[in-house]
Parts: C-alpha cells; structure tokens; sequence
C-alpha cells in the first residue's frame, strides 16, 4: 500500500484559487496520485506542488529523460469531467499519458477509459474489413490529441455513391479541461451529416454513441429552431441550391442582388461570374445603390480563370480560392459554363458535386448555383435528374408578363418555407421585394399528403370530386372529404397559376412538377 505522504503538502492560496476559473474544482484520487509519485520515487523523481495552481503538481517526464531530454516536465492533475472525474491526469508536451503510465507500469482510470476505446476501434475496423471496407493505420505523432488513429472508408458514401470520402476513427485523446469525450471512439466521415449514422450501419455500438451528445434527438419546446435562412424563405444555410430558368429570367440580376445584399449584411461572398461583363455588372450596383465601401466583403469575380468545375484540377483550383477568400457562401453563374464534359450527361454534374461542391458543403459554405432550364421548363433544368438528386433545394425562376419575378419551388429538403414566392421589380434604388407568399406548410397535413398523392398519380388538377376519389380509394389513399376538396382546390388554383408565366421557350406552357 502506498502512502499519501509520498506527495509533497500543497502550499496554494485561497484567495488566488477563488480568481481563477481554471482552478481544479474536483480533488485528485488521491490513491492514483500516490501510485504516480510512487513509481516516480523509484526512478528518483520527486513530485513537486505548482507554485501557481492550487491542486496541480509538476515532475520531470521519465520518457523524455529516457530520451535524452532532462528538462522534459509533466503536468499532473486532477481530472475535471464528470466521467472519470478526478482520475489523475498527467503529460508532457512531447509524450501522451497513456504511454508515460505504460511505462511507469500504471493503470489508472483515464487510461483504463483510453483502453476502451481501443477495443470498440478494433470493433469499427473488423466491422469496416468484413464490409471490404479498406482502411490504413496513421502512427499517432507522439503526444497525438487523437489515439488509434485510422483512415478508412465510408460505409455511406459507397452506398450513396458518392466519391468515396475519408471516414476517421480515433479515440480522443485530448487532456484538456472538462473533456468529456476523452476516451470515445469518434467516426467522423468528410461528409458531416454521414457521422450520426455511421456506427448504425455498422452495427456497432460505442460508450459514445449511447450516449446523449451523440444522434440523441434533442427535445426541443421552443418550435422548430432548425430555420436558419441564408436568402429568406428561398435558400437556407448551408444548403446547395440550383435556380435555374430561361434566358431573360433575371437570374443574375436577382443573385447579384443577393450577393450585394449579403456582403452589406457582412457575410463573405464569392461570386463566380461567367456571365456577365463588369461594366453590366458595376452599372446594376449602381442602380441597386450598393456603394463599394459596403462590400468589402464581396469577392466579385468576372470570367475567373478557373478550370472546369467536373475536373479535379478545376476543383482544386476552386478549394485553393475558397481557402483564400473563406466565404460562407459561393454563387456560380452560369453552372453549364463550369463544365468540361458534356452537359446532357447526368455523370457530368455528378462528377461537379462530388469533386467541387461536397467538400464545400461539409465546410458549411452555402453552394448557390444558377442554371439555364431546358426548351420545356416543366422538365427541369438541362441535364436532367442528376442535378435534382443532388441539391438541397431547387427554384425555377421566371419572369411574368407583368415584370415580376416568379419563384416556384420544385424540390425542398427541408420542406420548410413556400413553394411559391413573387417578386416585384422597384426602382429607387433598383431591387425586388416578396409581394405574395403561399405558404405551403400551412396546409394541413392530411391536404398536403394528398395534393402530393394526386400529383404522383397524376390525376389531373381539373377533376372533380366524383373521379378522383375512387382513384385514391383504389390506390390505397383514404381521406376525408373536407381535405381531398381543399387538396383539388389547391391544384386547381397552383395549375393555374403557371398559365400567366411569361413563356420564353417557344414550347408553349409551362408543366407543374409536384414535390
Ligand atoms: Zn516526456
Ligand atoms: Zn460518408
């Protein structure tokens, strides 16, 4: 049995403890502390009180002076989080406290919780390996505030087929503070939103992912919190937005106005312009009246000398660009004139998400580019589906005969917002304010899910009552009354709507795509 005494008397200072937040609040297990000095006592170290923090101790690093280093020291102290809460905690700059306390032959409780969390990595790499799931061992640098350090791939992103993103395990290794994820295994994919679901897929279960901080849903009494809009009710926080529409849509003038906005607002902007001469460009902020001493914060790029945006060189340059300018977001104009390959190919686009865009959404940048629609507007921008699949939130932007601009939301994500904005076109100075709203998400849930399922059957927008109600029964869709006749009157009255769209495809009309 080891004795206290071994561990010299703390001198310390009352009034200083009460000045500083970072005074150690939990005492140390004082039987791991007299196990430390202990077994430093038998190498002829000698614990010393730190004249500055109460409860913090110093000593010379048996690693470090086994390597040739004598002025290597060691902090040592009580540990303040709740898990393993005064465990005694100990490290030098140069060497992790696992290592120190495998050589000294230790086993406290932060180590024992740092040896945990190695085996559930060895449950995550035998789970990634029987899934053929290649990963690589990453030696830790010496005092490495991550243990176990691996690189595999991710379950997710392979069944999403996205470009395999690099997927890190390690157990944090972190002595700092109140850390109370020391010891757990963290799997975190490039792609931020795969990290909560990973282990699931994996079938794993770790000490963290019981635990409350992670994939636990938070109980939230306040409403629906989540609404965060970057453009309002049109294009959310970090989302990868398309706007796309014919020529003449105004589609750069309205993101110009957005970009000038935004930059006023003090956001970082950078705006990509393949589109648009500067002098345009400079004449319309002068008409929005944005003054230059306002947009400090606007990188305005015009024809940018940045290769295609499906080639990993073109993707490169725009991650070194981004890096340079940091924006929280970036607005492409036009996408067809960041492209390489063939723009009727979905594998084109595909190939522009996930070189270029992927990696700038899991930075949380918000991606908003703008497109040209094909001759039928009712079919999306060109292209096809790929750039649907692979967006947050897609707009159709038109022009109506009365100068106004139409919005119409043709996939949402979110579901949050309308689906149908209009702006009205004001001088002086030159800009556009919402003059209608129909919110979507007012409607009752049981209408909502039924104008969603007449859409998917197709039934069309002029039918009464007496035909479309059989056809619901006979697809398994029960309503009542009251609901299926506020969804038929809120067809009748979206299916009218596109008719006073100006049409600039030649095609004639305009078909409504439900979402
Ligand atoms: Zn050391
Ligand atoms: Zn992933």
């Amino acid at each position: 049995m080891t004795s206290i005494l071994d561990v010299p008397a703390q001198p310390g200072s009352t009034d200083r403890a009460e000045s500083s937040a970072e005074v150690a609040q939990i005492a140390p297990d004082l039987e791991e502390l007299a196990q430390l000095a202990t077994a430093l006592k038998q190498l002829g170290h000698v614990i010393t009180p730190d004249p500055d923090w109460p409860n913090q101790w110093t000593s010379p690093c048996p690693l470090c002076i086994a390597q040739g280093n004598p002025d290597g020291t060691m902090g040592i102290f009580p540990w303040q989080g709740i898990e393993h809460a005064g465990s005694v905690a100990f490290w030098c700059n140069q060497h992790a406290m696992h290592a120190i306390g495998t050589a000294l032959g230790l086993k406290t409780r932060l180590m024992g919780g740092v040896d945990l969390g190695r085996v559930e990595v060895k449950q995550i790499l035998r789970a990634l390996s029987e899934r053929g799931l290649a990963y690589s061992f990453r030696p830790d640098s010496r005092n490495s505030t991550y243990d176990t350090f691996h690189v595999a791939q991710c379950p997710l992103c392979i069944k999403e087929r996205r470009l395999a993103q690099d997927l890190e395990i390690y157990v944090d290794n972190l002595l700092e503070g109140d850390n109370d994820t020391f010891g757990h295994v963290f799997v975190d994919c490039d792609v931020r939103e795969h990290s909560a679901s990973i282990l699931a897929e994996l079938n794993v279960i770790t000490r963290r992912s019981l635990g409350q901080d992670y994939g636990a849903v938070g109980w939230d009494d306040e409403g629906d919190q989540g609404e965060d809009w970057l453009i309002e009710s049109i294009v959310e926080r970090g989302q990868s937005a398309l706007i796309y529409g014919p020529t003449g849509a105004k589609k750069s003038l309205f993101s110009q106005e957005q970009a000038f906005r935004l930059a006023k607002q003090g956001h970082r902007v950078l705006y990509l312009d393949h589109e648009n001469q500067p002098a345009e460009v400079n004449k319309r902020r002068r008409a929005m009246e944005y003054p230059a001493a306002a947009l400090s914060t606007l990188k305005y790029l015009s024809f940018p000398p940045v290769s295609a945006l499906d080639t990993p060189e073109g993707a490169a340059q725009l991650h070194a660009l981004v890096k340079a300018v940091r924006p929280d977001v970036i607005f492409l104009d036009t996408w067809s004139k960041f492209l390489n390959g063939d723009e009727a190919s979905p594998s084109t686009h595909t190939a522009v998400y996930n070189l270029a865009i992927i990696p700038l959404r899991s930075q949380g940048i918000t991606v908003i580019a703008l497109d040209h629609s094909g001759k039928d507007l009712g079919r999306g921008p060109r292209g096809g589906s790929s750039k649907k699949d692979n967006v947050d939130v897609m707009w159709l932007q038109t022009v109506k005969s009365d100068g106004r601009i139409r919005l119409e939301r043709k996939k949402t994500r979110t579901g949050r917002g309308p689906d149908l904005i209009e702006l009205e076109c004001l001088t002086g100075p030159l800009r556009h304010e919402r003059i209608e709203q129909r919110r979507g998400d007012v409607l009752p849930p049981d209408v909502r899910a039924c104008v969603a399922k007449l859409d998917e059957l197709e039934v069309p927008p002029g039918w009464g009552r007496d035909k479309a109600s059989p056809v619901l029964r006979a697809n398994g869709f029960r309503i009542r009354n009251e609901a299926l006749a506020s969804a038929m009157r809120v067809r009748r009255e979206r299916g009218n709507a596109p008719a006073d769209t100006l049409d600039l495809s030649g095609t004639g009309g305009d078909r409504f795509e439900g979402e």
